[in-house]
């Protein structure tokens, strides 16, 4: 089966999960197995994480569509990620910001960061931006931002995220260990902030000063 078809069939499948038509259109805009090493490319349109290198994973189908779907991503919007691995998940993104908005994205290893900016220079991807450096606190250019995603769990909702995060924001961030849940967290127009819990998840951890410490 070719690529476009396995896309296709993915794509269905997560539309009777219950995705929207908008993200559903944007995945297939993306070719997932132009975001993964050649030897896990057969297996890009299983719905299941995949290995990239340094014991990091680009997300499953699913959990992209799920945090893009909470996100409710609009045309021209800027967006922060923390955890850009493959940058998979940032292309998805920069479609459902399209031209006008933008997306910036942080990884902390090095060749990773490389590695996506390989990956999202291939398919033509121009509104994202990747950074190297700790992504769980921190000062980052063009903040504050209308969305932000955390791909990696916390310990808990690092306040210097919450700050970055402009009124009438949302952010979603997977928080916990053993038993992870991802958090849906929005910020009002009057700065108050709501945190509701959206279901289990299993995520790598976010290392870092605002996260877990290295080893
Ligand atoms: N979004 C990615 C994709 O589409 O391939 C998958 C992300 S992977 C599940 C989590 C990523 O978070 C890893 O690449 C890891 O190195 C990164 N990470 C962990 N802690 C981080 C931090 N403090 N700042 C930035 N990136 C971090």
């Amino acid at each position: 089966m070719e690529f476009g078809e396995k896309s296709a069939k993915l794509v269905d499948y997560l539309r009777f999960q219950g995705i929207g038509e908008k993200v559903l259109d944007a995945m297939l805009r993306v070719p997932r197995h132009l975001f993964v090493p050649p030897n896990v490319r057969e297996e890009a349109y299983i719905d299941t994480p995949l290995p990239i290198g340094y014991s990091q994973t680009i997300s499953a189908p699913h959990m992209v569509a799920i945090m893009c779907d909470l996100l409710d991503l609009r045309v021209g919007q800027s967006v922060l990620e923390v955890g850009t691995g493959s940058g998979y998940n940032a292309a998805v993104m920069a479609e459902l910001v399209g031209s006008t908005g933008h997306v910036y994205s942080v990884e902390r290893i090095a060749p990773l960061a490389e590695f996506a900016k390989k990956n999202l220079m291939d398919v033509g991807c121009a509104n994202v931006t990747v950074m190297l450096e700790d992504g769980s606190g921190g000062d980052f250019p063009h903040s504050p931002y209308d969305r932000i995603c955390v791909t990696c769990t916390a310990p808990d909702i690092p306040q210097p995220l919450i700050e970055q995060l402009k009124p009438g924001g949302l952010m979603v961030i997977p928080v916990g260990v053993a038993f992870q849940q991802l958090y849906l967290v929005k910020k009002d127009a009057d700065g108050t902030v709501h945190k509701d819990i959206k279901g289990g998840v299993v995520f790598v951890p976010l290392i870092g000063r605002y996260g877990f410490s290295d080893g």
